[in-house]
């Protein structure tokens, strides 16, 4: 089926109830301008593929959605607003309807010159220099994520201090000389990288310990794509992705462990229907971890990542977190639960800062000790020091074998 008669099957099941408003984390850090919010995304599909895209900001609603997935599990009709705008991104990026966005081509550029968002692909590895890892066909896949959050963090603080405009002078300039874009790799903080190194360690040093043998590629790592996807750019996905799965098979890789939610997911999810004959299992870290902990003096509560509680089911962090700490959670969670903003840090940094301070306020309403199972949740939500990603926090409880 076409992308505008997919869209349109969706669209048409719209009642225009507004139930997905309400849920929706990008409607009111935009000063509830109903366009970026979930029915005015739905209807704004809706008019400019059945009445006219012209001089509508068809760019800027469909990529500041999240693609948490909150609205459908509201929706009495099932329309999932997510979708709507992946498809409508697509049809955009695809030069179809509206205007692209010049920050997203150049992340589109970077990837598919250097197989890394921001030209990071060998700065990516050097966390992991003096680890020994098994020589096993179960592969660590990072998906730089943990890696790339000290970049973006420093990259958003100095766009504070530049006009808009600006920034898509240097997106543009950047699209033409991408080699440009390795210039990222001096702006990071090095606590904070620190900080994330850290946690990939611990990720690492739990594994080990739980008995679980497996490898990681170190600068041969593929970034997996998800901002391609995520983005709408299917056609340089598909391409893409199929790059990495003959890297994967090329190095034997007969399971992955994912470490991010969105690394899981588009594994689990996306390769599988994307690329022809995927089948490599994919499997969630916490999910493999045997270790005994301490108990926690103290209560907790937990950012759920949307990723995996929203897009996928099994989830052994919520049952390890719960043996050792009280959980309090906010009264949006598990399948309600809401997105910390962090998919919006590139393109709409100041949504995604208003995004994660009001989920940082129900976080700390609960408890004062935060914990995220995702680097994007921990990255967004680290306003203080008792906001811990679950591979520090754990890190610190294991009881030594
Ligand atoms: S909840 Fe569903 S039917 Fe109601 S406005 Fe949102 S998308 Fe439309
Ligand atoms: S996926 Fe999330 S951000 Fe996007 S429209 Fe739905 S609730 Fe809003």
């Amino acid at each position: 089926m076409n992308l505008i008669k997919q869209i349109e099957e969706i669209t048409d099941k719209c009642i225009s109830c507004g139930f997905c408003e309400s849920v929706c984390p990008t409607l009111e850090p935009d000063g509830y301008n109903s366009v970026f919010g979930a029915r005015g995304r739905v209807i704004l599909a809706d008019f400019a593929l059945k009445e006219s895209s012209e001089g509508l900001e068809l760019g800027n609603s469909f990529y500041s959605c999240l693609d948490c997935y909150a609205c459908v599990n509201v929706c009495p009709a099932g329309v999932n607003a997510g979708v709507v705008s992946e498809l409508m991104r697509e049809l955009v990026a695809s030069g179809n309807r509206g205007t692209k966005n010049p920050v997203a081509e150049m992340i589109k550029t970077s990837i598919m010159e250097y197989g890394n968002p921001l030209g990071l692909k060998e700065e990516s590895a050097e966390w992991a220099d003096g680890i020994k890892f098994d020589d096993s066909s179960t592969m660590l896949i990072t998906g730089q994520m943990y890696q790339m959050m000290p970049y973006t963090r420093k990259i958003n603080k100095v766009r504070k201090y530049i006009d808009e405009n600006l920034t898509i002078n240097i997106a543009s300039a950047m699209i033409r000389h991408i080699s440009l874009i390795k210039f990222s790799r001096h702006f990071y903080n090095k606590q904070f990288r620190d900080k994330m190194n850290g946690d990939l360690k611990n990720i690492v040093s739990m594994l080990q310990k739980s008995g679980v043998k497996f490898n990681y590629l170190g600068a041969e790592e593929p970034y997996p794509g998800m901002f391609l996807h995520e983005l709408g750019y299917a056609k340089e996905f598909k391409e893409y992705a199929e790059t990495v799965y003959n890297l994967l098979k090329e190095k034997g890789v007969k399971r992955i462990i994912a470490i991010d939610p969105h690394t899981y997911d588009i594994f689990k999810n996306v390769y599988p229907e994307v690329v022809k004959g995927f089948k490599i299992p994919v499997v969630y870290y916490t999910d493999l971890l045997d270790l005994e902990y301490r108990k926690f003096n103290g209560n907790i509560t937990v950012q759920e990542p949307c990723h995996i509680v929203l897009h996928n089911n099994n989830f052994k962090a919520m049952d390890i977190l719960n043996s050792v700490a009280e959980i309090k959670l906010p009264e949006r969670s598990g399948k309600s639960t809401m997105c910390c903003g962090g998919p919006d840090e590139l393109l709409f940094p100041d949504t995604a800062k208003k995004v994660s301070m009001k989920r940082y306020k129900d976080l700390k309403a609960k408890s004062d000790n935060v914990i995220t199972i995702c680097p994007l949740c921990y990255n967004n939500l680290a306003y203080d020091e008792n906001v811990m990603d679950f591979s520090e926090f754990m890190g610190k409880l294991m009881v030594k074998k």
